[in-house]
């Protein structure tokens, strides 16, 4: 069951999503408590909460998908598919691995690294990517894209799922790391694409909206409250009287008595 833990890096991360699935942050806000009072309901651990709320929360906005209303078509982020919003954060913002979000994505590790890719390339190319950025280069100048030169013992460059990505993501193991590290200091050729690959990943990553902390701030009472009405331990008298008035049988006993005495006093 959730227990007093339910953390503040999870109420965070919950809030980034919902931020980023809907562009109306009242709307946002309410659809990510929503969600967490319905998983909160669930017998599942706290480690399997963040995730669970995560897959809820994606459902959700993939049955309301809103991009084709006015306000979403101005922005390049808001105009991609939920699931495209949601991998961006989860990688850019959160830093979760591929493995997480496979798992809550459903889909093999391969593929988020492939999806991942293919949506940063598309983001970066649209044009209003440049202004909120700041930034004016478009993907063809950055150069991302495309099989890097390539010398024997170069790592292998996937157009559709390059090293470099898989390294900027922080997807190798510490040994892969090292031989990487160690080649590029070496390569021209690697540290080039490296670079470019990292100019792409910044430019999205500033596409990305974040909250700041009020926004929730608030969640955060609320999964108090949540809490609370699951543990009487920490009610106080008049949590334990709200309860008690909020039973049906308690209702029906007040009816009862309000009718007696009405018939009584008449
Ligand atoms: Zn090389």
């Amino acid at each position: 069951m959730l227990s007093d833990g339910m953390k503040t890096e999870d109420l965070r991360s919950l809030s980034q999503l919902g931020n980023a699935l809907w562009l109306d942050r009242e709307l946002s806000r309410k659809r990510t408590a929503e969600t967490l009072e319905a998983v909160s309901l669930l017998s599942i651990t706290e480690e399997a909460f963040l995730e669970k709320a995560s897959s809820v929360l994606l459902a959700r906005a993939n049955r309301e998908d809103l991009r084709l209303q006015a306000p979403f078509l101005g922005d390049p982020f808001f105009r991609l598919l939920p699931e495209e919003r949601f991998l961006l954060v989860a990688l850019h913002v959160e830093r979760w691995s591929y493995h997480r979000v496979a798992r809550i994505l459903q889909c093999a590790e391969e593929q988020v690294a492939t999806r991942a890719w293919k949506v940063r390339v598309h983001l970066a190319s649209q044009p209003g990517s440049a202004n909120k950025s700041g930034a004016s280069k478009s993907v063809p100048v950055l150069g991302a894209v495309g099989v890097a030169p390539r010398h024997p013992s170069c790592p292998e460059f996937h157009s559709l799922n390059p090293w470099t990505q898989r390294f900027l993501d922080e997807e190798y193991a510490s040994r892969e790391r090292v031989f990487l590290q160690n080649h590029l200091m070496a390569c021209d050729d690697c540290r080039h694409a490296l670079n470019r690959c990292g100019e792409l990943y910044y430019h999205v990553e500033k596409m990305i909206p974040r909250v700041e902390a009020e926004g929730f701030e608030d969640l955060g009472r609320m999964m108090d409250l949540i809490r609370k009405r699951k543990d009487p331990l920490l009610w106080t008298w008049q949590d334990a009287v709200r309860a008690f008035l909020r039973r049906p049988e308690t209702q029906l006993l007040l009816l009862v008595i309000l009718v007696w005495w009405a018939v009584a006093l008449f």
